[in-house]
């Protein structure tokens, strides 16, 4: 059966108080679904929050890293430093870091490489923007951004990735895809993998879905049948509702 995850990206959210306030109330809550739970502060909050949410069942994620292992890239962070403070899995690819940092499939394609080689997992997003869906290219641009950054890797390689659709329209926008478009979308995902991987690695790969979940419609979302999940924004950064997706399972 395929692993079911919910993970909050707080983006740019949260100092270090704010970041262990929120640990606190994130552990006080009851978890009553079998989905794992991931939350990823803050470069300069992770090594804190990664003590502060040991033994919880919480895991700490990054949200971005450099494909570089160390020298002369101011500002940046790589996978071993990552991996030095115990962090295990690292989300890449996200419409934000396209869109403001001008990542690309080729350069995520490294980055993919890097956080695989130190034997993390990666949760690589991607989605189509609104005029690609108004146009009906949803599809097209999907496909695209599958083959340009993750159609190299071996299928050993390959199972250590977690997909987060998210198309971009429905980002930090209250606007959701439906339930329906949802699946639509997973369920072609999930094809273009068995068509380049075999049906086993596609059935076994986790599909997130990110773009406006709440505790509203987090239930029917996470009813279709080929939605594993979600990647959760500005309903991450409250407890409550955190776990009332992650119990939505
Ligand atoms: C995201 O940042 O990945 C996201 C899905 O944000 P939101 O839930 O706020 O739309």
């Amino acid at each position: 059966m395929r692993k079911h995850i919910v993970a909050g990206n707080w983006k740019m959210n949260n100092g270090l108080i704010q970041t262990e306030t929120l640990i606190v109330e994130l552990k006080k809550q009851e978890k009553t679904s079998d989905a794992e739970v991931m939350i990823a502060p803050t470069f300069t909050n992770l090594w804190h929050a990664f003590q502060s949410a040991k033994q919880s069942g919480i895991e700490v994620i990054a949200q971005n890293m450099h494909f570089a292992e160390n020298g002369a890239y101011t500002g940046e962070i790589s996978a071993g430093m990552l991996k030095s403070i115990g962090i295990q899995t690292v989300i890449l690819g996200h419409s934000e870091r396209r869109a403001y940092f001008n990542e690309t499939d080729e350069s995520l394609a490294k980055k993919v490489d890097a956080a695989l080689a130190n034997g993390m997992r990666v949760i690589f997003c991607f989605g189509e923007e609104l005029s690609d869906r108004k146009s009906g290219n949803e599809e097209i641009i999907v496909e695209s951004q599958l083959k340009n950054a993750l159609f190299h890797l071996s299928t050993d390689a390959f199972k250590h990735i977690v997909l987060a659709y998210e198309p971009v329209w429905a980002i930090g926008t209250g606007e959701t895809a439906t339930p329906d478009q949802a699946q639509t979308m997973h369920a072609f995902i999930r094809k273009t993998i068995a068509e380049k991987y075999g049906n086993d690695v596609a059935d076994s790969i986790s599909i997130l879905y990110g773009g406006s979940v709440k505790p509203s419609n987090a239930k029917e979302i996470f009813s279709k049948p080929d939605v594993d999940g979600g990647l959760i924004g500005g309903a991450s950064l409250k407890a409550e509702d955190f776990f009332a997706i992650v119990n939505a399972f």
